[in-house]
């Protein structure tokens, strides 16, 4: 069975992967036997933890540029192409937060969030996806969505419109991509204690709320996301498509 799991042979894509989820999944990925390649807006901790994973024995490599760029992702995917670099699994991970009423939000904050939560996982997943068509051997897009792909919350619309969007252009993409042997599912984590979360975690009231409001009574942790990117990665999620699947402890269950 363990087969059904294997990774090995196979090239990952992890965008925004230099810390927080993206980096635990890349993680996870490789320890399943993938070759990952690792990302994020600097150059100096993408390569530090490229070096992290590279010394614990796996296969990575790291480019960093920012994900809403049409022309770096382009580039990049260019000379992954002149390198023989081919893009097996991509996970679209790379996003950021921003709270404020929508009423006081400026539209270039709503447009930033959008952009970098949303556009840019139909900017990388269209270069992907081009190539996985062309080569006729399939793939795999797990595209990361949140709880707001599923409910409202104060303070963060653009956030929540924009991962209540990654809900609906994964289905998108399985309406188009399936037929060439290309899985799309998406990933909903609950709250994750990672960097994006600190002012949040630091918030007595807060850190109370999340663990009173969720059956698990307490946060989730990166590596809890890890088992099911390396199923939605793997040949056991082969007729799986246009899914979310919520990591959440259970909060959305009891909403
Ligand atoms: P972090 O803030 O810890 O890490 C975000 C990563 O994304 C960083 O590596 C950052 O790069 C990268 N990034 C941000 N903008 C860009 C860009 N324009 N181009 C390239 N890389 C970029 O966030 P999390 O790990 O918490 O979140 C990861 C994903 O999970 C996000 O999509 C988030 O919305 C989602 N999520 C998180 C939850 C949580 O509770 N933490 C819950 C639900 C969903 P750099 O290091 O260079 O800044």
């Amino acid at each position: 069975m363990t087969h059904l799991f294997d990774l090995s042979g196979r090239t990952a894509f992890v965008t925004g992967s230099a810390r927080g989820i993206g980096y635990a999944l890349a993680e996870g990925l490789a320890a399943a036997g993938a070759s990952v390649v690792l990302n994020g807006t600097r150059a100096d901790t993408v390569a530090e933890s490229v070096s992290k994973l590279v010394s614990a024995g796996y296969q990575a490599q790291g480019r960093a540029f920012d994900v809403t760029d049409e022309a770096a992702v382009a580039d990049a995917f260019a000379q992954w192409d002149r390198d023989g670099v081919q893009i097996d699994i991509l996970v679209n991970n790379a996003g950021i937060q921003f709270r404020k009423p929508l009423v006081d939000l400026e539209l270039s904050d709503w447009q930033r969030v959008i952009d970098t939560n949303l556009t840019s996982a139909f900017i990388v997943a269209k270069q992907a996806a081009r190539r996985m068509i062309a080569r006729g051997k399939g793939g795999k897009i797990i595209n990361i969505g949140s709880l707001t792909s599923e409910a409202g919350r104060a303070t963060v619309g653009a956030y929540t419109a924009a991962k209540g969007g990654i809900k609906m252009l994964t289905r998108a993409m399985s309406a188009e991509w399936a037929v060439s042997n290309i899985q799309a599912n998406a990933i909903g984590p609950g709250y994750i204690l990672t960097d994006m979360n600190k002012p949040l975690i630091e918030n007595a009231a807060f850190d109370a709320w999340v663990k009173s409001s969720n059956p698990s009574q307490r946060w989730g942790t990166p590596d809890e996301l890890v088992g099911t990117a390396v199923y939605l990665a793997s040949p056991a999620s082969s007729y799986v498509n246009g899914q979310i699947i919520y990591v959440d402890g259970g909060w959305l269950a009891v909403l």
